[in-house]
């Protein structure tokens, strides 16, 4: 078991990549401290995860909300009394339905006439609140969780940070500026912290996934998947699964010489 006796917190770990990586984790003998905005979808992940006889315990909270993060880690070490891993996790990724018909549009024109003179809107029409919540969620929960977890983890000497990317830090994704912005910015930040932490015996690491099936891809059109497919060297999106194995080796003493890193299972999207 290659994280025996280890005690991990993951946020937005109530669906998609979050809860992969948490199953996965629990299988190698890791407890769970299991973070959603959602309590529900915390819940039912954590009985998933006693189910595989895993230590688990739910805590809910909004990760763009620094009070509520320094209560979670509260009640995280009340929990569990230590940790080792945090996987900055939560996300979301919001297509205004203009942007989403242009984008189509967009594709379409380029599939038939091979070029495009049309523009998603995205940027010039993105309202402030829009811009503001995705920023605060990615990049301010990324931070206010670290912020927390580095007063634990440096005290203990040791930890593992890993950060949620996206290919969208490397190549910016039409329509989502707010999106490849945090993302960007995550990946930056990762490296920063990287390097201040290091010496105190804690690694910090980025994965940068390109498009995997999960509810965050709830508005990509069946044709735009079938776009991404097709340029895709590996011809398919990824699964869940090739983003949890990437997690458990960065959270895994496998990568021991892994840090300030961005990996990235993107069947070859981008290389
Ligand atoms: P997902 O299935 O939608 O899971 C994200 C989870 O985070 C959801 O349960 C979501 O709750 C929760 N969440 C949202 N806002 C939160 C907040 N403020 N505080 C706590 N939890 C919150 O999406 P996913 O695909 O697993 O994405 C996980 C991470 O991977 C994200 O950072 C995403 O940007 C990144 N990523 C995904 C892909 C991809 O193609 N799927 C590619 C690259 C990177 P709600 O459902 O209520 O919003």
């Amino acid at each position: 078991m290659k994280l025996k006796s280890k005690v991990a917190l993951i946020t937005g770990a109530g669906s998609g990549l979050g809860r992969e990586i948490a199953l996965t984790f629990a299988r190698e003998g890791c407890a769970i401290g299991v973070n959603d905005i959602r309590p529900e979808t915390a819940d039912a992940v954590v009985a998933e995860l006693r189910a595989l006889g895993a230590e688990a315990s739910p805590l809910p909270c909004d990760v763009a909300d620094s009070r509520a993060v320094h209560k979670m880690f509260a009640k995280h070490m009340g929990d569990f009394q230590s940790l080792d891993i945090l996987v900055n996790n939560a996300g979301i990724a919001h297509m205004e339905e203009h942007v989403r018909k242009n984008a189509e549009a967009m594709l379409q024109e380029v599939i038939t006439t091979g070029r495009t003179t049309r523009s998603a809107e995205a940027t010039k029409l993105m309202e402030d609140g829009h811009w503001r919540r995705t920023l605060a969620i990615h990049l301010d929960g990324t931070f206010y969780c670290t912020r927390e977890a580095l007063k634990i983890m440096e005290f203990n000497g040791w930890g593992n940070i890993i950060n949620m990317g996206s290919l969208a830090s490397q190549t910016g994704i039409m329509g989502v500026p707010d999106y490849s912005a945090a993302k960007a910015g995550i990946v930056g930040f990762t490296k920063s912290v990287a390097r201040e932490v290091i010496g105190r015996g804690i690694r910090v690491n980025a994965i940068a996934p390109g498009y995997i099936d999960t509810p965050l891809l709830v508005e990509v059109s069946d044709l735009m998947k079938q776009m991404i497919a097709a340029q895709t060297p590996m011809g398919r999106l990824g699964t869940a699964a090739e983003v949890a194995a990437t997690a458990l080796f960065l959270a895994s003493d496998d990568s021991s010489f892994f840090v300030g890193q961005v990996l990235a299972p993107n069947g070859g999207l981008y290389m």
